[in-house]
């Protein structure tokens, strides 16, 4: 895009975390002049969400908010408005303060997280998306409460440690057979389940919820729970709601169908971060990731298609991390298509890894408590690089030295 083109053309982020404002910051970096509005809902200064269920839980924090001075990048904030439309025809957002004009616009409005159905508004239910809802928790963590936390996932887990930290009594309820069993095969989560009774948190599995009232949850067994507060830790769905009647295509999930710019199926609109999947060549389909990394990424990606700069495709290796039961655990690729999985290390042990090959390339690392293991393999995911797998499984061998 030309200067003179740049310096007329107004951008108008919705949605200010994390993908928003890189999306902002990229603008910038690239040498963006135009005009920058960015948008949010909530009301705090813009802030990071992975220190909510850790540092910040547990009172080692107060807040995560971003290190960017917004004035001095010339970026408008306009934070506690709800963007409640898009009129894609006129160039025209609708918020709650009335119409936004925009040239281009870029949606980044992240995810809500699913309730539990029959526990919505049951006084002590908690959800656990944003800074609010960390400060509402709290007290709970503080008080030791009795808590009963919905869904071994990522979340759950991260809750779980911190409520234990604290001195909670902490039962986990789990619908399937193990925690995470959306993300990991069963070999893989079997042993993190043994994480949860070491640190004294209950896991119950096979346990579906019945109903929650105040100060219990009922099981379908017939199960009770004392809960003076309870978590829900479920998943997250694509905040997209506030786009019905745009035009704009979405798949079943309700995230945005971008393209590999990020570009969505409106002109010169764009989506980026946890509302949005895109088509990963990489790993042959179309990727919905709700981690912390694409949402760092895929504002450069947009940001370089806005000023014509045109970095590529959109197509990183996606990566993730998560702190749990005193473990540092990451995880980066896409496994679903792997046709051989190799451990790196005993899983009874503090520290081990599982690497995903397909046809003697790596596809996926699990890395637990190695974070070399994870950087190498990183790099031989990216590169596509075949590699010997007995050296592979030898965790005494680096793995950039297993290389075929
Ligand atoms: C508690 C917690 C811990 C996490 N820990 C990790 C971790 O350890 N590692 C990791 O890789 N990932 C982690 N994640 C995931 C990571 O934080 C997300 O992937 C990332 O925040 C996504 O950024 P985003 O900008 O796409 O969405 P969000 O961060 O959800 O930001 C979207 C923003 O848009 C606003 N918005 C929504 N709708 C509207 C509207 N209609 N009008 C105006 N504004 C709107 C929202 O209020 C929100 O502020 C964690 C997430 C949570 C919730």
């Amino acid at each position: 895009m030309s200067e003179q083109k740049q310096a007329q053309q107004q951008v108008v982020i919705v949605g200010a975390g994390m993908a928003g404002v890189q999306t902002a910051v990229a603008l910038r970096e690239q040498g963006f002049t135009g005009p920058v509005t960015l948008i949010g809902a909530e009301p705090h200064q813009p802030y990071d969400r992975p220190p909510l269920s850790k540092a910040i839980l547990l009172g080692k924090a107060e807040d995560s908010a971003f290190d960017v001075d917004f004035e001095a990048l010339d970026v408008e904030l306009r934070l506690g408005l709800d963007v409640t439309g898009l009129r894609a025809a006129d160039h025209e957002i609708d918020t709650e303060a009335g119409p936004v004009p925009y040239d281009v616009l870029v949606v980044a409005t992240g995810a809500h997280p699913i309730t539990l159905p029959g526990a919505e508004g049951v006084p002590g239910v908690h959800l656990l998306r944003t800074l609010d809802d960390a400060v509402r928790l709290g007290p709970v963590l503080e008080r030791r409460h009795t808590v009963v936390v919905v869904g071994a996932g990522w979340i759950g887990a991260e809750f779980a440690t911190a409520a234990r930290e604290a001195g909670c009594a902490v039962t986990v309820v789990e619908a399937a057979d193990r925690p995470l069993a959306g993300a990991l095969p069963a070999e893989v989560a079997a042993p993190m389940a043994g994480w949860y009774g070491a640190n004294g948190a209950e896991l119950l599995t096979h346990a579906r919820v019945d109903t929650v009232e105040t100060g219990r949850v009922v099981l379908a067994d017939g199960r009770e729970l004392p809960a003076d507060a309870v978590v829900v830790g479920i998943g997250a769905r694509p905040a997209t709601g506030w786009l019905a009647g745009s035009g704009i295509a979405l798949d079943p999930s309700g995230a945005i169908t971008a393209d590999e710019r990020l570009r969505t199926s409106l002109p010169d609109v764009y989506a980026v971060g946890d509302c949005a999947s895109y088509p990963s060549a990489r790993y042959g389909k179309r990727l919905l990731v709700h981690h912390w990394d694409n949402a760092l990424q895929g504002p450069r990606t947009v940001a370089a298609t806005i000023t014509g700069a045109d970095t590529g495709p959109y197509d990183p290796v996606p990566y993730f991390w998560s702190e749990q039961f005193g473990r540092f655990v990451q995880y980066a690729g896409h496994h679903a298509d792997a046709d051989e999985l190799l451990w790196r290390g005993d899983p009874a042990e503090d520290t081990w890894s599982v690497l995903w090959l397909r046809a003697g390339v790596p596809v996926a690392l699990l890395a637990v408590g190695r974070p070399r293991d994870l950087a190498q393999g990183r790099k031989l995911i990216e590169t596509a690089t075949a590699v010997d797998p007995a050296r592979a499984a030898d965790p005494s061998v680096p793995l950039k030295a297993a290389v075929r």
